[in-house]
């Protein structure tokens, strides 16, 4: 087979062309010669959860650590225009998560100590306040919501675009319809990677491979505690506009927001058998479940009309964050994966810091909560962040 690859080695192979390895590969190519870096992908550009995804992004977390990346992106969200010359129509509406019970409104107000501590300023909204911002929503046993004005929802489509074609120009190779096969080792550590096209030297992997991270990570004999689940998602006919905030509420994971165009986007969470074998089709389940749901919280919704639903992986995680940083079993690997249900809107902080990581740079992220090492101490893990959804 002719290898397809401009070179025979590289600095560094990023797997994966999602949302976190188009970012690594960025952050990387400011400190190194772009022609050193490649990144592969055996699909084609958004077939990852990058393009499936709902295009929320929020501040609103329960752990300090996640609201100051959060918080970070966002800010880049807010520059992307700017910097890469494409508008991802990042709509900063707020996101409002509805309480529906007193436990619910304490856990709530957990998120907004840790939102606070970050200089955030989150209200909480009374059901009748609630009610003003979006008077289409049915009162009926909302006890109140939190609300952040600066969160919103952005396209997911123009983020990708726009990345990929700021790495083309600056001489990064991404190549694409190319799929990682396996690595070669020596002495503990990386030496190559083998790929449907050839094989190719380099010291530096960096596994972004989303839902499939597990099985990237299994090739370089890497056990990994991730796991990808299907999630469902879809798009309504275009309405006029009633919905400034992101939707969401504890219970079963709900979110929905309407987009520039119109269209109500939303999802559920449902107990699909977790792995990507299963590959990623739609159900009617959801469809029943998720139109339940929303004509509950909106019942002048009940005659709109579906436009079309889809799926994809969340990358989830016993503890509920990001794997991110060198391997220690094998040297030159490094971990960027286990976003769960929100790596859109984090990938614009935790990029950089993969890459400073890769640079072989200290990062202000606690190793004790990302680091890959949290899970080799012990099996298994318990959630620290909990809230898992769009
Ligand atoms: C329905 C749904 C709704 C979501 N909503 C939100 C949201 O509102 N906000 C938010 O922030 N996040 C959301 N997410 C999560 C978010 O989409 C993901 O966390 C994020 O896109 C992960 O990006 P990634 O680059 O890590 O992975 P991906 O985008 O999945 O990219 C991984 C890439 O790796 C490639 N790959 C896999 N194996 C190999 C191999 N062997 N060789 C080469 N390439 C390989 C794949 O082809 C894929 O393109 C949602 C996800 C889903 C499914």
């Amino acid at each position: 087979m002719t290898p397809k690859f401009r070179r025979q080695d590289y600095e560094v192979v990023v797997v994966g062309g999602g949302v976190m390895g188009l970012f690594t590969a960025y952050h990387l190519s400011r400190h190194l010669d772009p022609e050193r870096i490649l990144v592969v992908d055996r699909g084609f550009l958004s077939s990852g959860a990058s393009g499936r995804n709902g295009g929320g992004v929020r501040q609103q977390w329960e752990t300090v650590p996640t609201v100051r990346l959060a918080k970070e992106a966002v800010e880049a969200y807010r520059r992307f225009p700017l910097e890469f010359g494409y508008n991802p129509w990042f709509r900063q509406g707020g996101y409002l998560f509805l309480a529906f019970s007193a436990e619910e409104e304490e856990r709530l107000r957990r998120v907004d100590a840790a939102v606070r501590s970050e200089g955030l300023r989150l209200e909480w909204l009374s059901t009748p306040e609630i009610l003003r911002r979006v008077p289409a929503l049915d009162p009926e046993r909302i006890v109140g919501g939190s609300y952040l004005r600066s969160d919103g929802v952005i396209f997911p489509f123009p983020v990708l675009w726009g990345l990929y074609r700021t790495l083309q120009r600056a001489g990064v190779e991404v190549a694409m319809r190319t799929e990682v096969l396996g690595f070669e080792q020596g002495d503990g550590a990386v030496r190559a990677v083998k790929t449907s096209a050839g094989s190719v030297r380099t010291s530096k992997v960096v596994n972004a491979a989303g839902g499939w991270s597990r099985d990237v990570g299994a090739l370089a004999g890497l056990s990994m505690p991730n796991t990808p689940t299907r999630h469902e998602i879809l798009a309504t006919e275009p309405l006029k506009p009633f919905l400034d905030p992101m939707i969401v509420t504890l219970r079963r994971g709900v979110y929905f927001s309407q987009s520039m165009r119109g269209e109500v986007i939303g999802g559920l969470s449902l107990a699909h058998p977790s792995g990507p074998a299963g590959g990623m089709p739609s159900s009617l389940e959801f469809l029943r479940e998720f139109a339940k749901e929303l004509v509950a919280l909106v019942p002048r919704l009940a005659q709109v009309r579906v436009l079309r639903s889809w799926a994809g992986f969340y990358d989830d995680t016993p503890d509920g964050l990001p794997v991110l940083g060198e391997d220690p079993r094998l040297l030159g690997f490094f971990q960027a994966n286990g976003f769960g249900g929100h790596g859109f809107m984090l990938a614009p902080a935790a990029g950089p810091r993969v890459a400073q990581m890769v640079l072989g740079r200290t990062t202000d992220l606690d190793p004790a909560m990302f680091a890959p090492e949290r899970f080799l101490r012990q099996a298994g893990g318990r959630a620290v962040e909990g809230i898992q959804l769009g």
